[in-house]
């Protein structure tokens, strides 16, 4: 089989199909396997190796994973969170989402904080952290050049981002680091017939997608960029995770919400 068709065989069968498939540990096997051999983006292709050959210094003694990077968490989650792409050195190394560079490390405390991480950092992706209620994934699953993907890649993943959704059967929200991931998110389900109009990106933005699915948190990206400036602190990182848990548990009052 074909890279390209290996992301055809994982596309949904219908507008439907969005979060009502069980899960099942074999499809996701199967999935994980088609994700980290897909080979369908010459550009990142060839930069995730690059990047993996060359190393960075501090690095100099890993053995890069250098391939696309599959989703990560709890297969039962309620919330799923979708960033952009791995970074370089971090997950292009390490081969779990959000692991091996400061990113992840911002992300992985405030998860801990709430309580949703057994722990509060991450080395490697043999490292013992266990999320809870929590599935970690993005649009993109090869390191892009400038953490730039192209609308082209990003459109040649989505399937793998949709394959994810299919079989976490039982997700009720969605947080998306960044305006891309936002953006995908909304592109997916219109892609699939639903009636989901043009929504702005904002930080802690919350939206109410109707129509059954899931409800939509955007949150900045915890990147470095981000992070070192104070765009994002972890006081408003805390924030959102604090409010996806009152979400998710049915505490909190649509009527203070935005509305998709
Ligand atoms: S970005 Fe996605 S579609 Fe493109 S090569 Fe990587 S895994 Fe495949």
């Amino acid at each position: 089989m074909t890279p390209a068709e290996n992301v055809k065989s994982l596309q949904p069968s219908d507008a439907g199909g969005v979060g009502d498939i069980s899960d099942n540990q074999q499809k996701w096997v199967e999935l994980n396997a088609n994700i980290t051999t897909c080979r369908l983006c010459p550009r990142l292709v060839a930069y995730r190796e690059e990047i993996a050959r060359v190393k960075k210094r501090a690095f100099r003694d890993w053995e890069y994973w250098g391939k696309p990077v599959p989703g990560f968490g709890d297969p039962h989650a309620r919330l799923l969170v979708v960033g952009l792409a791995p970074g370089a050195h971090g997950s292009n190394r390490t081969g779990r989402m959000f692991t091996g560079d400061s990113s992840g490390d911002f992300l992985y405390a405030a998860l801990h904080r709430v309580g949703m991480a057994n722990q509060p950092t991450t080395v490697h992706r043999d490292d013992g952290l266990r999320l809870r209620d929590v599935f970690i994934t993005a649009i993109c699953r090869c390191v892009p050049p400038d953490n730039k993907p192209t609308p082209e890649e990003i459109r040649a993943c989505q399937p793998f981002l949709e394959a994810e959704m299919d079989l976490l059967s039982g997700f009720k929200g969605i947080v998306a680091l960044g305006s891309l991931a936002f953006q995908q998110v909304l592109a997916i389900y219109r892609n699939h017939g639903r009636p989901v109009g043009r929504l702005d990106f904002a930080h802690n933005a919350y939206y109410d997608l109707g129509d059954g699915l899931p409800w939509l948190l955007a949150s900045y990206h915890p990147s470095r960029q981000n992070t070192q400036t104070g765009r994002l602190t972890p006081t408003m990182f805390d924030a959102i995770w604090q409010r996806a848990k009152i979400l998710l548990d049915g505490q909190w009052d649509p009527g203070t919400s935005n509305r998709g």
